[in-house]
């Protein structure tokens, strides 16, 4: 049988550094589990545009659309600030998201025991926490028609429109029960049914999906209450479902609960292709971190949880997956920490290639 195929794209300032600890990572796994992955690099981003003069080749994207998941760095930089917009870096990965049809983007708010000193919130709030967000990407606000600013009278008017068919609804919820049945079987659906007939239907579609997941405790929320609850007590949460705009808000708090921009992972996903794997993008949550790009001072662990990702939802690699994120639950108990993780005067950060050292290290560790 032929190996799973996996395309990485690493993009932009920091993205390569980063990307370069989990290509030794995958290496690992290929000589020391037997897991080998027909691994393909390409551009995309800025690299793209330089390359080609646009920020996805339509080569990269026929690829894309063959392997079974992505791996992408990051985009963008202030070198590519002043291009037209159509062809700015973002939009090789936006490309990507629509081309791929990814309508479930799946964000991880994990704190590790090691950085709970590093939330906004009390110690005992955020320690353990483990939550899911399930948020629509493809539909919504952002998206629906009519949208413009046109002239009303003598001023003018900002229109958007939040749009939901059931199809796109039923989908999202599917893949977020899915998700609920291989983790704690909790789900909560957030809308905001008491002043939006968008919401009103995504609860009864939910609740219809809902029928079909028997062992899911299924309950539902107004997005506003969630995010106070969010804040207040996020440990009652299992796995959270919402729409494009209230996910988009929703996750960045949940993500902020565990401290730092360069622990957080993601994963986009779409229907399932003819082997039965949805197609999948993986990609950390930070950007391109144009200030720090260069120095050796990325953070790589990010883009190494975005790998575990992909070894559990699209390689069905659920233990390789958890051995990965306790090897880098280890590192970070032991004290190895890149400088956004610092907090004590005086000790010396470690770069980010000693952090993949020390992640290679703990896996060894693990066998
Ligand atoms: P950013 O995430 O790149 O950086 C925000 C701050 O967090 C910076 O101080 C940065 O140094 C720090 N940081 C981020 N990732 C880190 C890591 N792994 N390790 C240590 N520190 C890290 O966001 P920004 O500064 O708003 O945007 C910079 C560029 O990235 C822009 O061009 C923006 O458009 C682009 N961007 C891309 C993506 C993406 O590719 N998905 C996402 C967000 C922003």
């Amino acid at each position: 049988m032929a190996n799973p195929s996996l395309l990485i794209l690493p993009g932009d300032g920091i993205g390569p550094e980063v990307m370069t600890e989990v290509s030794r990572i995958i290496d690992w796994f290929g000589t020391k589990r037997g897991i080998r992955f027909d691994v393909s690099e390409d551009l995309v981003g800025g690299a793209a545009y330089d390359a080609h003069g646009t920020p996805l080749h339509d080569d990269t994207m026929a690829k894309a659309q063959e392997v079974d998941a992505v791996l992408l760095g990051a985009v963008g930089g202030p070198k590519y600030d002043a291009l037209d917009f159509s062809v700015k870096p973002e939009r090789g990965l936006l490309r990507l998201r629509k081309e791929m049809d990814l309508f479930a983007n799946l964000r991880p708010a994990q704190c590790f025991d090691a950085l709970s000193d590093f939330s906004s919130l009390k110690k005992d709030v955020v320690s353990g926490l483990d939550i899911m967000i399930v948020r629509e990407l493809t539909s919504g606000v952002y998206f629906g028609e009519p949208r413009g600013i046109i002239e009303e009278g003598n001023e003018r008017v900002g229109i958007n429109t939040q749009r939901y068919t059931e199809s796109e609804i039923d989908r999202v919820a599917r893949s977020a029960f899915d998700l609920a049945m291989k983790r704690n079987k909790k789900l909560c659906s957030m809308e905001k049914a008491n002043v939006m007939e968008s919401g009103i239907l995504w609860r009864e579609v939910v609740t219809e999906v809902g029928k079909d997941y028997p062992e899911v405790e299924l309950s539902h929320m107004y997005a506003d209450a969630g995010a106070m609850q969010l804040t207040r007590w996020p440990k009652q949460f299992d796995v959270i479902v919402t729409d494009n705009l209230f996910g988009d808000l929703l996750s960045d708090l949940a993500a902020m609960l565990t401290g730092s921009l360069g622990m957080l992972p993601s994963a986009s996903l779409g229907k399932p292709m003819e082997n039965g794997r949805p197609k999948a993008l993986y990609e950390p949550v930070h950007g391109s971190a144009p200030d720090i790009a260069g120095q050796g001072k990325a953070n790589p662990c990010a883009c190494i949880l975005s790998l575990a990702m992909a070894l559990r939802y699209s390689f069905d690699l659920g233990d390789e997956a958890t051995r990965l994120e306790e090897a880098v639950e280890q590192v970070l108990a032991d004290g190895v920490r890149t400088a956004d993780l610092l907090n004590v005067e005086g000790a010396t950060p470690a770069t980010t290639s000693q952090m993949g050292d020390a992640v290679l290290a703990a896996l060894d560790a693990s066998l």
